[in-house]
């Protein structure tokens, strides 16, 4: 089907060289994975939403004047991208002690934390992404002083933008993942948000009832997660009553 260059597959993404240079085309597979890819199924859809969702999230951030590495989006699978070298790091912002934070700190699920706290953990499958602090980052050169401040600024930024968003719809941000990649441009060189920000890199809890409305249906085995991310695409508005319709059913050939 693609006759393109694949430059890159991991688990939930397959990147192609992009139609000119210094792009990429990133494309969302049905793959949902968790625990360092030990838990694998395919997820009928959940490609086509993250995309959808994704481009909502980052074009808006980049009407903001927060710089990404997003373009335009091609089709329902698939997106142009700017390529950048990305930091092997994971960006964590937590609003509210879930997941791992929860269990190293001994912190009730659910808590406010005091503030927003930002984590970075070094993306390294074989080591299971371990957190590492600032000390870390700088001392073996994955990051420098000062690209550090720009990924804590980009991230209080997208946590600000984020929690306005999904406040907005009824939905609690609880935590986020970003990543980071160095765009070059002549002699110039920017950090900017890569990756995807969706329903896989989210904790997000219906403000309501607390009914869990991200990758954590999966991880945990709740049942449902299409609908999940349906529903969270819904109340941002991207899927309109008929193409939510269209898209469970058998689909019309244009
Ligand atoms: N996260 C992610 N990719 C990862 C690890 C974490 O997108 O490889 C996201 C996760 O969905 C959550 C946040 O980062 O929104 C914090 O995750 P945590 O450290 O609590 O780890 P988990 O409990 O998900 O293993």
């Amino acid at each position: 089907m693609n006759r393109r260059r694949k430059i890159y597959e991991g688990k939930a993404k397959v990147l192609y060289e992009g139609p000119e240079p210094g792009s990429l085309i990133q494309h969302f597979k049905d793959d949902a994975t968790a625990g360092n890819g030990k838990k694998h199924e395919i997820m009928d859809g959940k490609g086509v939403l993250n995309n959808r969702i994704s481009e909502f999230i980052f074009s808006k951030l980049n009407n903001l004047g927060v710089p990404t590495h997003f373009l335009r989006r091609l089709n329902m699978r698939e997106q142009l991208i700017r390529e950048v070298e990305i930091i092997p790091l994971e960006v964590v912002v937590r609003n509210i002690a879930a997941g791992s934070i929860a269990k190293r700190l001994g912190l009730e699920q659910g808590t406010r934390l005091p503030r927003s706290i930002i984590e970075f953990y070094y993306k390294d499958d074989a080591l299971g992404d371990p957190l590492v602090a600032e000390e870390h980052v700088t001392a073996f050169g994955w990051a420098s002083p000062q690209e550090m401040d720009d990924m804590m600024s980009l991230a209080v930024r997208v946590n600000d933008f984020l929690s306005g968003l999904f406040t907005g719809i009824g939905i609690q941000l609880v935590d986020f993942k970003i990543e980071c990649g160095r765009q070059f441009e002549g002699d110039m060189m920017r950090i900017v948000v890569a990756d995807e920000i969706s329903p896989d890199t989210c904790r997000l809890w219906d403000i309501k009832t607390h009914r869990k409305l991200d990758k954590d249906v999966f991880r945990e085995d709740l049942g449902g997660l299409v609908e999940a991310y349906r529903e969270v695409a819904q109340r941002m508005g991207i899927l309109t009553e008929t193409e939510n319709a269209l898209s469970t059913g058998p689909r019309l050939v244009e």
